[in-house]
């Protein structure tokens, strides 16, 4: 043996210890890359342990949604239908077979008109049609009352159709049915309800009430002093958010002098959509009024839903169409109501600015399909996902120092 092939054998066993040290290193790094790997993962695992006993904790917090949940409650206001029961009947069922389906869901616990059942209050088949789609709230066990619009009135001016398709016969034997007038009519009624830990009386106006209804309605109301009450009636407010001379006659005939307990009133009539308030005494009184028969088929189902969370003192309304299956949320659709009582000594009747909508994001309490800009999007949270990456990052600096052990070694071994 040579002294070149002795060098060349030397050589080669350098080589090959080096390459088992090498491979020895490249074994051992991944050892410990492994074993950082399933540090990280076992930390993930506890990270997440303690997200578990988070998400405990807002278990806890949606269990007090829950009972929150139990004392909200919706009313739905079905504005003027008048062209459903003329020409689209199949558009007035579907919105009271909604409202049946999602009763539940809602806790309705009351749905109102605010006038104009039929276009032609001497038309049989108009009040068959809508007679027809209400009938469907009776059978879901829903609580409901009409009132007449001037459209209800038949040509001779009397409202005997009305009285017939939805006279005390039919409200009468309801848990919910107060009483009416005048005697023997269902013309203007009272409906008593209980929600959220209070006690409503929900008043239906007929068109352009008399001073004899109300002082009628002033005698009810008398009677239950610690109600809240909401009234409903047909023209009541212009689209500028004005009382019209029927509304200004309410006002001062009935709300104003019960405005600590008169909070909210309903109206239709008007082809549009407006609100105001009105301070009394440094009590709110909201006023709204929604009609959408301008819209094509006669409306296109829209709905008003109000949502109540007596807890906050609030209401959100919602416009909202099972026809079109969707909402519209623009400002004058979709906003919420304060009822908090403002300070206040004098009674205050001047009418001030539209209140704009409060930016909100209050999560919704009912299982309604949420529009895409619906302020009100439940914010879902991703503790974990930060707590993820880190732990990646961990694990890639391990492998980072890792391979800047192995190229140090390695260069020492060859050199
Ligand atoms: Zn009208």
């Amino acid at each position: 043996m040579n002294s070149d092939e002795t060098q060349f054998k030397e050589k080669a066993v350098i080589l090959i210890k080096n390459f088992i040290w090498n491979e020895t290193l490249v074994l051992l790094i991944s050892v410990i890359l492994l074993s950082s790997f399933f540090i990280t993962i076992s930390s993930c695992d506890q990270l997440y342990s303690i997200d578990t006993s988070t998400s405990r904790i807002k278990e806890s917090e949606n269990a007090t949604e829950q009972q929150k949940k139990a004392e909200n409650f919706a009313i739905i206001v079905v504005p003027d239908t008048q062209y459903y029961s003329q020409y689209h009947p199949e558009i007035l069922t579907n919105q009271t077979q909604w409202i049946a389906d999602e009763m539940v869901n809602l806790n309705v616990l009351f749905v109102s008109s605010v006038g104009d059942l039929v276009q032609n209050g001497d038309s049989i088949s108009e009040w068959e049609n809508v007679a027809e789609s209400m009938t469907i709230l009776d059978e879901a066990g829903v609580s409901w009352e009409v009132l007449p619009g001037n459209h209800d009135f038949e040509s001779d001016g009397s409202l005997s159709n009305y009285n017939n398709y939805f006279g005390i016969s039919n409200f009468s034997g309801k848990h919910w049915f107060g009483g009416s007038y005048p005697n023997g009519t269902n013309c203007n009624n009272f409906a008593l309800f209980s929600g959220g830990g209070y006690d409503y009386l929900f008043f239906s106006f007929q068109y352009h009430p008399s001073d004899l209804v109300l002082a009628w309605a002033n005698e009810i109301i008398d009677k239950y002093p610690n109600r809240r009450v909401i009234v409903a009636t047909h023209d009541y407010l212009d689209l500028n958010g004005n009382r019209r001379h029927a509304g200004n006659h309410i006002w001062n005939g009935f709300i104003a002098p019960n405005a600590d307990q008169v909070f909210l009133v309903l109206s239709g009539h008007m082809h549009g959509e407006a609100r105001r308030v009105d301070y009394v005494n440094g009590y709110k009184v909201h006023q709204l009024v929604a009609d959408y028969q301008d819209r094509p088929n006669g409306g296109n189902g829209w709905l008003r839903i109000l949502e109540f969370f007596p807890a906050d003192n609030k209401t959100f309304v919602r416009t909202f169409s099972p026809f079109l299956k969707s909402y519209e949320s623009d400002t004058d659709s979709q906003f919420w109501l304060d009822f908090d009582r403002v300070n206040s000594t004098a009674p205050s009747l001047t009418p001030v600015p539209l209140q704009s909508p409060e930016p909100t994001n209050k999560p919704r309490l009912f299982p309604l399909p949420i529009p895409e800009n619906s302020p009100n999007i439940i914010e879902t949270e991703f503790p974990e996902q930060p707590l993820v990456l880190l732990a990646f990052g961990v694990g890639i600096a391990f492998l980072a120092v890792g391979l800047i052990f192995f190229m140090i070694s390695g260069f020492n071994r060859i050199e």
